[in-house]
C-alpha cells in the first residue's frame, strides 16, 4: 500500500471513529487529506479565530493560504478546510506549539521516516530513562505526548527522549514495532538498568509517567 493511500484510510477512520490515530479498518472511504503542522501556531500566547483555529493560519480568515495547505496534501475535502483545521473529522485538534527544548535535552529521532529500527534495546541509554515514542504526523495525541515530554526533559537530565516517525501503518518500523497496537501514540519506556519497563498504548500520560518513575527507580 502506497504511504498517500495508508492516509488517506487513516482520515477516512478518523471520521468513522472520531479517533485521529487509529488503524484503517476497511478501504474505500472518501478521500482525505493528511494533517501537517502547517496550522501550529508559532507562539503560545497566539491568538484565535471564530472557527477556534490560530488567526495566523486559519484558512476560513485568510484564504490565499488555502493553496498552501492544499499542496502539503492537508485538505478535508468534505468540509473545505485543512484536515488539520477540521473540528468535525478531528475533535481533537491540538494548535499548541511544543515548548522550547533547553540546551541539552536529551531528544534523538530513531526512524525520521519510517525506516526500520531493530532493536528498541540496543537504543536504551544505560543510566538514564529512555522513552520510545512511536508517533505519525497525523496523530493529534502524539502532539500532546511531545509536549509533555518536553516538559520533562527540560526538567530532568535522567532521561532520553528517542522518537519513531511510523508515518503509516505499513513503514518497515511499523510493522516491526506496531503489530497488535491498535492506535497511536505507543510509547515504550526502558528503565535506567536497559531493561523495559513499560508499553504505554494510546494517550496515557499518567501511566506515561508511571513507568518512567519505575524506570528511574531500576
Ligand atoms: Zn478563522
Ligand atoms: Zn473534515
Amino acid at each position: 500500500m502506497t504511504l498517500a493511500k495508508s492516509l488517506v484510510l487513516c482520515g477516512a477512520v478518523w471520521l468513522a471513529a472520531g479517533c485521529a490515530s487509529s488503524r484503517p479498518a476497511a478501504p474505500s472511504e472518501p478521500a482525505h487529506g493528511q494533517l501537517s503542522s502547517l496550522s501550529v501556531a508559532s507562539r503560545p500566547d497566539a491568538e484565535f479565530c471564530e472557527h477556534r483555529v490560530p488567526n495566523e493560519t486559519c484558512t476560513r480568515c485568510n484564504p490565499h493560504l488555502v493553496e498552501k495547505f492544499k499542496a502539503a496534501r492537508d485538505w478535508c475535502g468534505e468540509h473545505a478546510v485543512p484536515e488539520s483545521q477540521c473540528y468535525e473529522c478531528h475533535p481533537d485538534l491540538s494548535f499548541e506549539p511544543l515548548p522550547v527544548l533547553a540546551e541539552g535535552a536529551d531528544l534523538k529521532k530513531l526512524s525520521e521516516a519510517g525506516e526500520d529500527v531493530p532493536d528498541l534495546g540496543a537504543h536504551a541509554v544505560r543510566g538514564k530513562v529512555t522513552v520510545f515514542d512511536f508517533y505519525a504526523d497525523w496523530c493529534p495525541p502524539c502532539r500532546k505526548v511531545d509536549a509533555h515530554m518536553f516538559g520533562l526533559l527540560n526538567g530532568r537530565s535522567d532521561v532520553a527522549y528517542r522518537k519513531l516517525n511510523v508515518v503509516s501503518w505499513d513503514t518497515p518500523v511499523a510493522k516491526r514495532h506496531l503489530g497488535g497496537v491498535p492506535n497511536l501514540p505507543f510509547v515504550v519506556v526502558y528503565g535506567r538498568d536497559g531493561r523495559e519497563v513499560a508499553r504505554v498504548q494510546g494517550l496515557d500520560l499518567g501511566a506515561l509517567d508511571k513507568a518512567i518513575a519505575e524506570g528511574g527507580s531500576r
